[in-house]
């Protein structure tokens, strides 16, 4: 399994200006094979695999642009490789086709490897190659037996600096064995968070929700500002802090609300949603669903449960939660604006319990089929 930690660091202002040509060189070669490959598609020519444009890197781009000679290497390749992933999401119709980083819009950020010790936690600092040590915050220690794979680091809009590093470790844990009562299905709700089959309606606190209309109205007073003026570029930072500030309150509750699941049941059960397909389906809510943090939830879920030795089932995307009776299996039309269902059965249910009800049914139906 794989786990990540991640520090605030404070480099000095050298580490910094590394840092910032880091970011730079991946951009570069991003870009630069961005442009190489767009070329040969529109030429019609091949697809030009990670390593051939590796390969490439090292031994042409590197001789005519030198300074890229000068950052980590390993970062490089995984911009090499993170080009790669794009295209692959885009030939599977999962992307669309990828776009040029641009200095100023997008994250700062770049990836790389452990090898032969140069990358460690210690005691207020971390390593990293060519960096050497960097002042870190380091609030927790990783095990000893778990294996260093990857560091990450990053900067963010309101100019801290982050590392996430992350581990890959053996889970000796025995699979917990289930008990009905402690199946529970979860039904994605796009302004709050889910409903679940108990019928307790889960949604965003009320000071995370605070926080984001603080960040709307920013965001509008922006607007009114003059372009690179001063002013434009203090409310440039206001809104990065709150922003930020909204961020770090949504993942403390996704964590909590994870947690307390992941603790009380057996089994939780949930559907397959594509985000992006949900976020584009034009009913104006697309910012809601992008913004509510599902995916990143469920993704705390699988591995609290797992590291309990329990179990999340994703449902098939195709199953009709919201339009099957959950009493009599009847499947009838339901549009968005219908929230209850009510069937010839006597069944007579909110919308959504009744879509987590299902959930929780189908989940259970998988798990046993599988047991
Ligand atoms: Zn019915």
């Amino acid at each position: 399994m794989n786990r990540a930690y991640k520090y605030r660091v404070y480099p000095t202002a050298e580490q910094e200006q590394l840092l910032t040509d880091t970011f730079g060189s991946c951009r570069f070669v991003y870009n630069h094979y961005l442009a190489l490959q767009s070329e040969n598609y529109q030429q019609g020519k091949a697809y030009r695999n990670k390593t051939a444009c590796n390969n490439d890197c090292n031994r042409i781009l590197k001789q005519e642009q030198p300074w890229l000679k000068q950052v980590d290497k390993f970062a490089l390749t995984n911009a090499i490789y993170a080009l790669d992933s794009a295209y692959q999401r885009f030939f599977r119709r999962q992307g669309g086709y990828p776009r040029f980083k641009s200095r100023h819009h997008s994250r700062m950020s770049y990836t790389t490897n452990y090898t032969n010790g140069n990358i460690a936690v210690l005691a207020g600092e971390i390593k990293l190659p060519k960096l050497g040590k960097v002042g870190a915050v380091v609030h927790r220690r990783a095990p000893e037996d778990w294996r260093l794979k990857q560091a990450t680091v990053s900067r963010e809009s309101d100019g801290s600096y982050y590392v996430s590093v992350l581990y890959e470790y053996e889970a000796a844990i025995m699979p917990q064995a289930v008990n009905p009562e402690q199946v529970i299905g979860l039904d994605y709700k796009s302004d709050g968070l889910y409903m679940d089959s108990d019928g307790r309606c889960c949604g965003m606190p009320h000071y995370y929700r605070k926080n984001q209309k603080k960040l709307t109205k920013a965001q509008r007073k922006l607007k009114a500002k003059q372009l690179q003026s001063v002013n434009y570029r203090k409310q440039q930072k206001k809104i990065a802090r709150i922003a930020k500030k909204a961020a770090n309150q949504r993942k403390d509750y996704l964590h909590k609300k994870s947690t307390e699941i992941a603790n009380r049941y057996d089994l939780v059960c949930v559907e397959d949603l594509s985000l992006r397909a949900l976020a584009n389906r034009g009913f104006g809510n697309g910012k809601a669903t992008m913004d509510n943090g599902y995916g990143s939830f469920l993704t705390m879920l699988k591995y609290k449960l797992e590291e309990r030795g329990k179990r999340l089932i994703r449902i098939e995307k195709w199953y009709a939660s919201s339009k099957t009776c959950s009493r009599c299996g009847a499947v009838k039309m339901m549009p968005l604006s219908v929230r209850r269902y009510e069937c010839n059965c006597g069944m007579s249910m909110d919308r959504d319990l009744n879509a987590a009800i299902n959930i929780r049914n189908r989940g259970y139906e998988i798990y046993l089929k599988a047991a």
